[in-house]
């Protein structure tokens, strides 16, 4: 718009010029003169359409203007308007050409600098040295990395032959100061377009972080293999489709197969035959399902023996969750199996000496009682019937003899309670636990009377046990709170419960002699006593309390200090 406004404005100047010369002119002398400079000037600035606007616009003013202006008449003279439009469309002509070169030219060389910038910015952003060199491998360019690497300059490189810039030994190039960096280089001839070499372009790769990685890797490497090949049977790993990939020497040593063998999922074939087709089949749902590996089973060893094995693995993924192997371990659990089954071996002689011993326990108190009451009955008789004839010593004899009768009596009845105990029937049912106090109070009741004792309690709880060996243990713990009183203090017994989820907690608490507690456990055990003669009894009867509450699956404990009371606690589940 602005090239074809400018293009009538050079019409009007030329004009106003022609008509300011008309009085230094002839009458009809050049009346185009002004208008073929303007149309020069317009073609020369704006192209061929501004020429042609500017030679229109002329034709009209010189006709309608400037020819009447002079006195003379329009386009009388039609030989000098066609020269003029001739010329001018010429000059036009010529400009647009002039022009559109000009443009080209420009054009050109702002793309040639753009394009010389892009690659000079391209070689210098790229990660890799470059050198390039004429046909007589002369150094022309390096760029900033390849600077760095050789030490050289453009200016100082520029002309010298390249392998006195780019010196390399050993994978190393070696730069002007002696540094030396690891480095991978290739060359490529520059060809011309008539497919001539011209040059050559050397490309420089460093190195140095990638042979850092590889020595990172290896060193994991060798880190993880060592832990496996220390471990017995190693690591394993997998590839996402579950076949073997690697597996520790310590394990294809001790199944005699190699790598190759392994990975055609030769490890099955080396599993003991009960456990193969169930573990091949797991690994493969496993593998389906990408979960993680835990199984136990045997490898035929090359001693040709089975080797237990605790085989562990979990899928590795990346960052996106993509599965990338599986890695895992054998663990050899030979000594855990051997533990295993020798504590099984253990446990059972000892649960079948026990029941020996419980049978021999029964027995021997069953058979003992018949010729314990004969003796027992004898020495009653030889007491009434010859106690006034014997010697004062002999009855003294005979009293002892009828003592350690009623003890060995005790022992015995103690001795078949604890066996009733054990091999008596464990029926669970639900029991009034205040009946059961009240009865095992009651069976106690001449011994309550004689030491003055006074007895609390408060109402409890319906559990899960038996009534008579609930009353027992109420009748052992109440008479124990009364034997082990303190001397010249009143016994104060105290029976209590409280609710805890799913169980009743009882508590029977005395005021009297108490015990270390550091015995706690102790005197639960079988024939435990802490105390002397001077409190008889047998060390059977917590035996046989902590027996009767755990066979109703509850626990029994106790707490005191000397001189402060005990407290004797059990817990059986709520009815
Ligand atoms: P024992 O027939 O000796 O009483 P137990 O098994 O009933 O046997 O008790 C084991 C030991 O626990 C007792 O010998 C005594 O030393 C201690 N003991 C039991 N009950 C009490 C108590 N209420 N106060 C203090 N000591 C006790």
């Amino acid at each position: 718009m602005v090239r074809y406004g400018s293009a009538v404005l050079a019409a009007l100047l030329a004009l106003l010029v022609r008509l300011a010369l008309s009085p230094l002119l002839p009458a009809d002398g050049a009346p185009y003169i002004t208008f073929v400079l303007a149309t020069a000037l317009s073609a020369g600035y704006g192209g061929l359409g501004p020429g042609l606007v500017t030679t229109f616009c002329g034709t009209l003013l010189v006709e309608y203007v400037v020819r009447p202006y002079d006195g003379l008449v329009p386009f009388v003279d039609s030989g000098n308007v066609v020269r003029f439009v001739l010329i001018c469309v010429v000059i036009s002509y010529v400009c647009r050409v002039l022009i559109r070169t000009g443009e080209r030219a420009k054009a050109a060389e702002l793309s040639e600098r753009e394009g010389r910038l892009f690659s000079q910015q391209t070689l210098a952003a790229i990660g890799d040295g470059v050198i390039s060199t004429d046909s007589a491998a002369n150094v022309r360019f390096l760029n900033p990395l390849a600077q760095r690497l050789t030490g050289f300059s453009v200016p100082e490189a520029r002309g010298k032959p390249l392998q006195q810039v780019f010196i390399t030994e050993a994978n190393q190039v070696i730069a002007r100061d002696g540094s030396r960096v690891p480095v991978e280089y290739h060359q490529e001839p520059i060809k011309d377009s008539a497919g001539r070499t011209v040059g050559a372009v050397l490309v420089i790769h460093d190195i140095t972080k990638r042979l850092a990685d590889e020595e990172r890797v290896r060193e994991a490497n060798r880190v993880y293999r060592t832990v496996g090949e220390f471990m017995p049977f190693g690591v394993w790993i997998c590839d996402p489709a579950g076949r073997n990939t690697y597996a520790s020497d310590s394990f294809l040593q001790l199944v005699g197969i190699t790598q190759e063998q392994c990975s055609e999922f030769g490890w099955s074939d080396v599993l003991h035959p009960d456990e193969r087709e169930a573990a091949v089949t797991a690994w493969k749902e496993c593998v389906r399902t990408g979960g993680n590996w835990d199984r136990e089973h045997r490898f035929l060893g090359v001693d040709g023996q089975y080797h237990p094995v605790l085989a562990r693995g979990m899928p590795v993924r990346d960052n996106d969750g993509t599965l990338l192997c599986w890695a895992g371990i054998n663990l050899d659990i030979r000594r855990i199996k051997d533990t295993e089954a020798a504590l099984l071996r253990q446990t059972s002689d000892l649960a079948r000496s026990n029941r020996e011993l419980e049978q021999f326990a029964y027995v021997a108190s069953h058979d003992l009682q018949e010729p314990l009451r004969m003796v027992n009955a004898y020495t009653q008789l030889l007491l009434r019937d010859s106690g006034d004839k014997l010697s004062g010593q002999s009855h003294e004899y005979a009293v002892f003899i009828r003592q350690g009768v009623d003890k060995m009596v005790r022992l015995i009845e103690d001795l078949l309670a604890f066996s009733r105990v054990v091999h008596g029937d464990a029926e669970r049912v639900p029991v009034e636990s205040g009946a059961a106090l009240d009865q095992a109070l009651s069976s106690c009741a001449q011994i309550l009377l004689d030491s003055g004792a006074d007895v609390k309690s408060e109402q409890l709880p319906r559990v899960i046990a038996q009534e008579g060996p609930l009353v027992l243990v109420f009748q052992n713990l109440i008479t124990n709170a009364v034997k082990y009183r303190r001397p010249d203090v009143a016994p104060r017994i105290q029976i209590t419960s409280r609710r805890e989820p799913g169980d009743a907690v009882f508590l029977v608490q005395d005021n009297g002699i108490g015990f270390d507690p550091a015995y706690a456990q102790t005197i639960f055990g079988l024939f435990k006593r802490l105390h002397g003669k001077e409190y008889p009894g047998t060390g059977l009867g917590l035996a046989i309390c902590q027996r009767i509450v755990e066979r109703y699956g509850g626990q029994m404990w106790a707490d005191s200090k000397p001189g402060a009371g005990s407290t004797f606690s059990f817990r059986l589940p709520l009815a």
